[in-house]
């Protein structure tokens, strides 16, 4: 593995001073235990019979919103650009986003554009592949992958990895509301719940199942994509890293657990490069281009797709 040191980002990764690494911390924290307390509450509910179909359908929509504005909104169009928008579908993104409970949205997009520039190598923020090779310390590094990458007292400078980003000042306005963002993906499931049900028990189960046990679930699928799909899966480009093309990872997470694609093809608005690969944030983009609601988007030619596999196979 080359040293980070022969990078010339490797110095825009810098330590944070007391105070703000332990607000980092302290944030981490309550977005990795307040929804497993949520979930372990919608578990009790599902046990003791104590919800409605209403809840049911709250997790999924809520599910979808969620995976949707992080995958086709963070990831694919903010970090990558790999289409355009009009400002207010680019709000309905950035919004929907952020209810993900997974950072602001400068955070995000520092953090995993740090990831591809290091993909598995020293400086990679949340790579499983850094911590040895015995089964010990592999499984360690799942883990690490996984969530406590989030803890590091460590930032991504945002002017060398976002410029783009820190300059567009209606992008910045959606990244310093994020908490309230945040507290908006909790109350809606709580507020529809109780319209529908009209009693006070169903506020409480529409927070639970759609609030905090929806972003339980859905960022445990994310955090897979860090970790299981840079070790577990099938490799059909070389990208010169451990990135995996995991299926059932990638049906969890609308297409993002196809890593290998998407390393070989960051910037493509496809995380599949057949149509059967299971991406449905790509299969949404398409509809959406086809509706005019995005433009301008990117994919590899088939030659492209097909000269890198070669490149693979030749190796
Ligand atoms: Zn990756
Ligand atoms: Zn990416």
């Amino acid at each position: 593995m080359s040293s980070v040191t022969a990078d010339p980002l490797a110095s825009a990764i810098v330590k944070l001073d007391p105070a703000s690494a332990r607000i980092k911390r302290f944030s981490a924290l309550t977005t990795m235990t307040l929804p497993l307390i949520g979930t372990a509450a919608a578990a009790w509910f599902l046990w003791t019979g104590t919800y409605t179909t209403t809840d049911l359908v709250l997790f999924v929509v809520m599910y979808f919103v969620h995976m949707g504005g992080i995958t086709i909104g963070f990831h694919r169009y903010l970090s990558h650009k790999a289409f355009k928008t009009s400002p207010v579908f680019e709000g309905i993104m950035m919004i929907t986003g952020s209810m993900g409970a997974q950072g602001p949205l400068m955070f995000w997009v520092t953090t995993h554009r740090r990831h591809h520039r290091f993909s598995d190598r020293e400086g990679d923020p949340h790579s499983p592949n850094l911590h040895g090779w015995s089964i010990k310390a592999r499984l360690r590094g799942l883990w690490y992958a996984h969530m406590p990458w989030m803890l590091s007292d460590e930032t991504s400078k945002w002017s060398v990895f976002a410029p783009d980003v820190l300059r567009d000042r209606r992008l910045m306005w959606y990244s310093r509301t994020y908490p309230a963002w945040v507290l908006t993906g909790l109350l809606i499931p709580a507020v529809v719940g109780f319209a529908v049900e009209q009693t006070p028990m169903s506020l409480l189960t529409g927070l639970v199942f759609g609030g905090f046990a929806r972003i339980f679930v859905a960022n445990q699928a994310a955090w897979c994509v860090g970790s299981i799909c840079h070790a577990i899966g099938s490799r059909p480009f070389d990208n010169k890293d451990r990135s995996a093309n995991n299926w059932p990872v990638a049906a969890f997470t609308f297409g993002e657990g196809l890593q290998n694609n998407h390393h070989a093809f960051p910037g493509s608005y496809r995380h599949g490069v057949t149509w059967w690969e299971p991406d449905l944030s790509g299969w949404l983009l398409f509809g959406l281009g086809k509706a005019g609601v995005v433009w301008d988007l990117r994919e590899p030619d088939k030659a492209t797709i097909e000269r890198k596999r070669a490149m693979k196979q030749a190796a």
